[in-house]
């Protein structure tokens, strides 16, 4: 229920080009409306006069460029007005790209300029990179065009669940409460929440999907017109998979996010900043036409601590089955352990330590798929269902979801939770990493 005009119910008037930020409380959503003027969230106008309910611990800012009064239902953890943000830089990086898509739409039939825009958004942990390619999408949505958003950060995953990389269309500004819409993802499971904890596989998951979407342009006009938005990993990590990522996805755009200050912290994510400008320019060399735009980071973007990145991976997970809002009901399914077949990717030794020259360690396989005996140890981890129609398929195809397993080990039976009913388009299975247990 909605309740409206009681003694927690405020309104604050917002100048033009001015952002309220909010953290909503983890214990209770916040409601929120304009009453007049325009305002957007992350790219996405708020219809005018509607209660929108955010899910408790959402971070999030309500935009205005001409000046707005919204009114807030509950308390929030925090919230306060900012005049200074860099939303006019990133509104100037969504002018040029329109220019290029037009130009894409103008000649169709020439293959080189049909391609649109192709960003890839860098920066380190926390700049804001997920919510600057959501901003270009959802502005681009607006517009008209179709882009695809690319999310190659395995750690949050937002398009599906952590531990994948995956690729969907944006056909409407992103829904400032759903997030990103499910419907036809193109998904593959790397299963770790770093990308240097299995650098082969990542590698070989980037490369499949950028041919698998380059194939997917090579048909479809109205799509290659509108480009991609590449969002990555904080690449403090490691530098090397910007660069990786950079050569495969061939861009024509490299967004690159910086911080601006002068506490430690900063200083020392500076300098690594001017190491990433140096490594791009130098692999960018020999690829003509890419523009490499430093774009400053939002003061209003929230760090997150390794406690809280793991939270939040769990509760996405969560939503995969039950919708942001707690409002999906996933189906219960049976299974036969016969009608399955699960494997585990990047176990077991590479080569036998008879081989091995006295003295070192067989290293693990990171590509290498281990069949699994179906036992109590899956309980609460989320299998993986691949599109795979032979095992030696399974590492390079894509994903078709992800289930939540309870096993009855006398039976020989699996009853599963998927978002969707009816069976498993296939019976190979990934045996995930992540684990997630239902309270
Ligand atoms: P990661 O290190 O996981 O890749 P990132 O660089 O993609 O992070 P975001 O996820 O875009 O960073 O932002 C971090 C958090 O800050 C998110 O919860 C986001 O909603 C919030 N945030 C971003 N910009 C703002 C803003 N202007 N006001 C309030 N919150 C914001």
């Amino acid at each position: 229920p909605v309740l409206t005009g009681g003694p927690s119910t405020r309104q604050v008037k917002l100048d033009k080009e001015c952002e309220l930020r909010v953290e909503v409380r983890p214990e209770a959503p916040l409601q929120l409306r304009i009453l007049s003027g325009t305002a957007e969230i992350f790219g996405t106008e708020i219809p005018p006069e509607i209660w929108l309910t955010f899910p408790p611990s959402l971070k999030f800012a309500v935009f205005t460029w001409y000046g707005a009064t919204i009114e807030l239902e509950g308390t929030t953890e925090t919230d306060y007005t900012a005049d200074e943000t860099p939303m006019i830089s990133y509104v100037n990086v969504h002018a040029v790209l329109e220019g290029r898509r037009n130009r894409a739409k103008a000649s169709p039939d020439d293959s080189v300029s049909s391609q649109g825009p192709r960003v890839i958004v860098v920066g380190p942990t926390d700049s804001g990179k997920s919510t600057l390619s959501r901003m270009l999408l959802s502005w681009a949505a607006k517009q008209g065009w179709k882009p695809t958003y690319v999310d190659l950060d395995v750690g949050q995953g937002s398009i599906t669940i952590p531990g994948c990389i995956a690729a969907t269309p944006i056909e409407m500004p992103i829904d400032s409460v759903e997030g990103i819409p499910l419907e036809m993802p193109l998904v593959y499971y790397y299963g770790q929440v770093s990308p240097s904890l299995n650098a082969d596989l990542y590698k070989v998951l980037v490369k499949e999907l950028a041919q698998t979407l380059e194939r997917q342009f090579a048909g479809n006009a109205e799509s290659r017109a509108a480009g991609m938005v590449i969002n990555t990993m904080g690449w403090i990590e490691g530098v090397g998979y910007e660069v990786y990522v950079i050569l495969r996805f061939y861009p024509d755009y490299v967004a690159l996010i910086f911080l601006q200050g002068c506490s430690c912290y900063q200083l020392i994510m500076l300098g690594a900043i001017e190491k990433l400008c140096s490594m791009l320019k130098d692999v960018l060399k020999s690829k003509p036409g890419v523009d490499v735009v430093k774009l400053q980071k939002s003061g209003g973007v929230v760090s997150r601590s390794g406690k809280v990145r793991n939270i939040a991976r769990k509760s996405r997970i969560r939503e995969y089955f039950y919708g942001p809002s707690n409002d999906l009901s996933p189906h219960s399914n049976v299974a036969n352990f016969n009608d399955l077949s699960l494997y585990r990717i990047g176990g077991g030794p590479q080569a036998p330590r008879s081989a091995l020259p006295i003295g070192a360690e067989p290293a693990a396989d990171p590509t290498r798929l281990v069949p699994v005996n179906i036992n109590t140890d899956l309980l609460h981890l989320v299998l993986v269902v691949s599109f795979a129609k032979e095992p030696d398929q399974i590492i390079s195809s894509n994903v078709a979801g992800f289930i939540y397993t309870d096993i009855d080990m006398q039976r020989k039976k699996i009853t599963y939770l998927a978002p969707s009913a009816g069976e498993l388009p296939s019976k190979f299975l990934i045996v995930g990493t992540l684990a997630y247990i239902e309270n």
